[in-house]
C-alpha cells in the first residue's frame, strides 16, 4: 500500500507524461503569455489578438489562452479579446452564440537578446543574387501560409527535445552574417551530427516539407490551433505532407543543408503566426 502511494506520488510529481503541462509563462518579445481564462467547468472560450485567433488549452482545471509575442514588440500592454459564448445549433449548422468580449491585458517586459557573429563560406547565402531572391520570395509565400494555419484540435504543449544533443545557438540572438546584419535567430539550435534522428516533440500532422534556400530540407508539423513546429537543415526527410505523426516518431535526419556553418538541427516553434522560444515548451527543469 505504501509502495503504491509512493508510486502515485512519483507519477504525480513527474513532468513526464503530463499531457496538460503548459508552456512557461514568459511575457517578453519572442516569449509566450499564458493567460488564465477561468475554470474549465464553463464552455471552451475563444480568444483573439486583433483578428488573430489564439490557442486555448486546458490545464489544472482551468482554461488558458496562449499568446506568442513577436520579437519586435516594444514593452507595454498587449490586449486580447476573450469570448465565452457557447456553441448553439441552428438550421444551417452551428454558430457561436452572441457574447460580449472580455478584454485581458498582458504586460510585456523588456528582454535584450545577445548578438551573434557568424561567418558563412557560401557568400550567396548571405548576399543572394536576383535569381535567388525570386526563389526566396516564392518560398516565403509558401512558408508564411504554413505558419498562418489554424486547425481545430487543441495542441499538446509539453514538447520533448526533438534531437539528442547540447543546445547551441539559443532563440532570439541578433545575427550578423559575414559582417552584415540579418534577421534574428528565430529558433533553437541543437548541436548534433549529420544523420542523427529528429523526433516529433508532440503529436501533430505534417503541414509541409520542402528544400528551401535558407532553411534547407525542412519539415513543418501542425500541432493544432496555430501551434506549428519546424525542423530545418535536414539531410533526409522521412515524412510526407498530410501524414499524422505521434510524439517520438522520426521525421528525418540532421544535416547541413541551407544557410549553415555546419551540421545541426534548427528547431522553430510558431504560435499565432509568431516564432517563439522553443525552450518555453520543454517543461520545467
Ligand atoms: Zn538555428
Amino acid at each position: 500500500m505504501k509502495l503504491r502511494h509512493a508510486l502515485l506520488l512519483a507519477l504525480a510529481l513527474s513532468p513526464i507524461g503530463n499531457a496538460f503541462a503548459l508552456p512557461q509563462h514568459s511575457p517578453v518579445p519572442g516569449g509566450v503569455a499564458v493567460i488564465d481564462l477561468g475554470p474549465a467547468s464553463q464552455p471552451t472560450p475563444t480568444a483573439r489578438w486583433g483578428e488573430q485567433a489564439l490557442a486555448v488549452v486546458k490545464g489544472k482545471g482551468r482554461w488558458y489562452a496562449l499568446l506568442g509575442i513577436p520579437l519586435d514588440t516594444l514593452p507595454g500592454e498587449m490586449e486580447i479579446s476573450v469570448f465565452f459564448g457557447s456553441t448553439v445549433g441552428t438550421t444551417t449548422g452551428t454558430a457561436l452564440a452572441p457574447s460580449v468580449a472580455t478584454i485581458k491585458y498582458v504586460a510585456v517586459r523588456v528582454k535584450n537578446y545577445p548578438e551573434q557573429r557568424l561567418t558563412i563560406k557560401d557568400k550567396r547565402k548571405v548576399e543572394p543574387n536576383p535569381e535567388d531572391l525570386a526563389r526566396i520570395e516564392r518560398e516565403r509565400e509558401t512558408t508564411e501560409a504554413v505558419k498562418r494555419r489554424f486547425s481545430p484540435p487543441a495542441p499538446a504543449t509539453n514538447f520533448a527535445l526533438p534531437a539528442s544533443g547540447p543546445l547551441s545557438s539559443r532563440f532570439g540572438l541578433r545575427r550578423i552574417f559575414n559582417g552584415l546584419p540579418r534577421n534574428p535567430h528565430a529558433g533553437l539550435d541543437v548541436a548534433v551530427g549529420t544523420g542523427a534522428p529528429i523526433k516529433a516533440p508532440a503529436d501533430g500532422v505534417v503541414a509541409n516539407t520542402g528544400d528551401y534556400f535558407f532553411n534547407g530540407n525542412t519539415v513543418f508539423i501542425d500541432h493544432g490551433q496555430g501551434l506549428i513546429s519546424a525542423y530545418m537543415h535536414l539531410s533526409r526527410i522521412d515524412v510526407r505532407h498530410g501524414q499524422p505523426v505521434k510524439k517520438g516518431e522520426i521525421l528525418g535526419a540532421v544535416g547541413a543543408t541551407g544557410r549553415v556553418t555546419g551540421p545541426h538541427l534548427h528547431w522553430a516553434v510558431i504560435l499565432n503566426n509568431t516564432p517563439v522560444d522553443p525552450e518555453l515548451f520543454l517543461g520545467q527543469p
